[in-house]
């Protein structure tokens, strides 16, 4: 008779298993302080830059959302991680090139950088190509810096318009406030466009801000260092 053994946690299980249950703990004081519910708030682990052994064992430990900012970086490595594990979502969270919106549709299952007319287009035309609709956030600009993706804000109603009627599914809206600031105006700002246009997601808060975001209203946080460490590289 063969005795079945289980197998022991490898030490990166354990110590991804600690980081997101920190995050996790974090996330539902804050949501019951905001009395929130506490599903009301979705997790998605920022993988980018991170190798496959950095991220399965955040698998392991029962992480199932995942986000990355560039298309070929994770054509890399998230195929052969979802034949493993079927039942994750890959959310883009990082700018899109037109040129590439087609293999993002093939492969993410969330796109939040949605900003401009050109890219509607070029989804839009993926989307029939390939029969899938991904869920999409409209990024909005929300410090108005030149550097950083997303619309202005004075274009976000007629692109919520553009984005409908070329038949993508948008869902809410994203933004990334400006560094070194406190973030928690231009969330509440992010909240009231959503509001006004009738939409319910929200996708803002990293690593450094979360716990804000969820007291103005994020349903999805994207959150990096806090769950993998500190990035070498960006
Ligand atoms: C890298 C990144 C994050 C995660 O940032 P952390 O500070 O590591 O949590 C979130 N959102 C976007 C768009 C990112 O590029």
């Amino acid at each position: 008779m063969t005795i079945p053994i289980a197998r022991t946690m490898t030490s990166m299980e354990q110590e991804a298993a600690r980081l997101l249950g920190a995050v996790k703990a974090r996330m539902a004081q804050t949501a019951k302080i905001a009395d929130r519910a506490a599903e009301g708030t979705t997790l998605i682990a920022i993988s980018k830059t991170r190798v496959a052994e950095d991220i399965r064992p955040l698998i392991a430990a029962g992480q199932r959302a995942f986000g990355e900012n560039r298309v070929q970086e994770a054509q890399d490595k998230w195929p052969a991680l979802k034949a493993e594990t079927p039942d994750i979502a890959l959310h883009l969270v990082g700018q899109l090139q037109s040129n590439k919106a087609e293999d993002a549709v093939a492969l993410f299952d969330v796109i939040h950088s949605v900003d401009r007319a050109s890219l509607i287009a070029a989804l839009a035309k993926a989307q029939e190509k390939l029969g899938r609709i991904p869920s999409c956030y409209m990024q909005v600009n929300i410090g108005e810096e030149s550097q950083k993706g997303g619309c202005a804000i004075a274009d976000l109603a007629p692109l919520l318009a553009t984005a409908r009627t070329a038949g993508l599914n948008i869902v809410g809206l994203m933004a990334v406030p400006p560094d070194d600031v406190e973030a928690a105006p231009y969330f509440a700002l992010l909240a009231k466009f959503a509001r006004d246009h009738g939409l319910d997601r929200l996708s803002m808060g990293m690593s450094g801000d979360f716990e804000t975001a969820i007291m103005l209203g994020a349903t999805e946080i994207r959150v990096g260092t806090a769950l993998f460490g500190a990035r070498d590289q960006v």
